[in-house]
């Protein structure tokens, strides 16, 4: 039988090795989701929110356990976890507040002389079962984080949670089943990719985020079905920084965006561009706030180990080839010499786009800056990537920085803050170019979830005959052309001038 070794990254000791499923049990689970589904589906909104209130009050109370959790198998400071378990909160208090409104059917008025007599309603069916395929960096939230609006739309919902750090997962999935005694409409398939390359093939909507490499390799995999896909994907998210901006401010964002969950984010900031007039004081100041960051996982520490043991060589790589192409190191660059997966946050300058550590995902505490000329430099640079997550500006004022997150090729951009949109579960966070497909959060992150059914009635009563049916005649077809130029037609076009 397969097993999974899952780790403490931060002295890289096993915690337990856990048995993995494989793709027949993903079918029985698959099966199993979707007969609970139906009844789900039937209780309706109401009757769903019922249970997710139940389960906001077992993921309040059961936070810091799952907190405990998250901590230990990803090698993370408290704060990082802790961000996903307030985060839950938010995304469940959202669709608590909207979805019965979303939900509804919606009559709808023709606009078109055409649809005079008919009466249109909007329905909303969820997929019955949806396959939620989440990373490592924020295991709750990729994955708990997705499953609600799933669950709120009435769909079943199977958890894949990457193969490194699941526990946290297992045990938030337990709370649903055991401890509240929810319907059995949320399961957890452990697994590495094969079995989310099973679960892509039995799921009727797959929700995934990760790499863009296996992004695609979803996407090829569930078009063989029309399976559709939301695909949360990388990001190189570039932080701008002009003259007149709030420098302090500016360079304290860039520390907590670059290191925040130790760089693992897929929001985090990878490049930094600053303008030339103001570039030493800001550079000056990263480098005095990133020296002072504490690496551990106690309660008093910044910045802890890497979660995925390979992303250690990753890290390593990028700064040594941007060293050997001519960056200059200006704190931090190596590995830290202890047990499990440690790296000095490090701040790189004298990079530029020839560089892995500017291209390529580098997913660690690694801040690269760029000395740029003007606006129009930063924001050109800002868009020569293949990503586009999102990104940030600080500007002189907010209005500067609201120009200039118009020319921006991204999904988000915060002025004078880092990804200020996550805290507004109101919103659609999307990545543009490879950074993915669709979206999550805002009435996106739930309706994507429902296939709409519209039901064209009427209140008019109906003749024998419809006049648009058999038999066509000459006369029908002048008829009818001449109601088109009637009502498409403008000015003396109308009346065929
Ligand atoms: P991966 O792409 O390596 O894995 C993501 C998930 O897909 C894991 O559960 C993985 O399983 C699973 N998987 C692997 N192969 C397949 C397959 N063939 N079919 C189906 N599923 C498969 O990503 P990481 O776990 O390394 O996560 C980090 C990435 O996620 C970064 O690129 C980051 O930017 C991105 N991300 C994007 C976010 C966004 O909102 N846009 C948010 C957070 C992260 P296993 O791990 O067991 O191999």
């Amino acid at each position: 039988m397969t097993t999974l070794k899952i780790q403490r990254p931060a002295d890289g000791t096993l915690i337990e090795e856990i048995p993995a499923h494989d793709a027949a049990h993903v079918a029985v689970v698959a099966e199993r989701l979707r007969d609970a589904q139906r009844e789900w589906e039937q209780i309706g909104p109401k009757g769903r929110l019922v249970w997710i209130k139940r389960y906001r009050k077992w993921l309040l109370d059961n936070a810091d356990h799952l907190v405990e959790i998250a901590m230990e198998e990803g090698g993370r400071v408290r704060n990082e976890p802790t961000l996903e378990t307030t985060l839950l909160q938010e995304i469940i208090d959202y669709y608590i507040r909207v979805a019965p409104r979303l939900l509804a059917p919606k009559s709808v008025r023709g606009s078109s002389p055409l649809t005079f007599g008919k009466r249109y309603t909007v329905h909303r069916s969820p997929f019955p079962l949806v396959g939620v395929i989440g990373g490592w960096n924020f295991p709750l939230l990729l994955t708990i984080g997705d499953a609600l609006p799933a669950l709120v739309a009435g769909a079943a919902v199977a958890l894949k949670p990457s193969e490194v750090n699941p526990r946290a997962v297992v045990e938030a999935v337990r709370g649903w089943r055991e401890d509240i005694g929810a319907p059995p409409v949320l399961d957890v398939l452990l697994g590495a990719g094969d079995v989310g390359a099973a679960l892509v093939d039995a799921a009727d909507f797959v929700q995934f985020t990760g790499s863009v490499a296996t992004g695609r390799r979803v996407a090829v995999r569930a078009a063989e079905s029309l399976t559709p896909v939301s695909l949360e994907l990388g990001g190189k998210d570039p932080l701008i920084v002009l003259e007149g901006a709030n420098i302090a401010r500016a360079a304290n964002c860039a520390v907590y965006g670059g290191f925040a969950n130790n760089g693992q984010v897929c929001m985090g900031f990878e490049r930094v561009y600053v303008q030339h007039s103001v570039y030493d004081e800001f550079v000056d100041r990263v480098v005095a706030k990133v020296k002072s960051l504490r690496s551990g996982v106690d309660d008093r520490s910044d910045v802890g180990a890497l979660t995925h043991p390979p992303q250690l060589d990753i890290v390593d790589r990028h700064v040594r080839e941007a060293v050997d192409k001519g960056a200059r190191v200006l704190t931090g660059g190596n590995r830290i010499d202890r047990a499990g997966t440690w790296f000095e946050p490090t701040v790189l300058v004298d990079v530029d786009h020839s560089m892995a550590v500017m291209r390529e995902e580098t997913f660690g505490p690694v801040l690269p800056i760029v000395r740029v000329a003007d606006a129009d430099e930063a924001v050109r640079l800002a868009n020569d990537s293949e990503f586009g997550l999102s990104a940030s500006v600080f500007a002189a004022n907010t209005g500067e920085g609201e120009r200039i997150a118009e020319r921006l090729e991204a999904g988000a951009v915060s002025i004078d803050d880092f990804v200020a949109n996550m805290v507004c579960a109101d919103v659609p966070q999307g990545g543009w170019k490879s950074s993915g497909v669709g979206s999550r959060l805002s009435e996106t992150g739930l309706l994507k979830f429902t296939h709409t059914k519209v039901v064209a009635s009427h209140w008019m009563p109906l003749p024998a005959n419809d006049i648009f049916w058999f038999p066509y005649t000459p006369a029908r077809r002048r008829l009818f052309a001449a109601a088109a130029r009637l009502i498409h037609g403008r000015g003396p076009s109308r009346l065929g001038l």
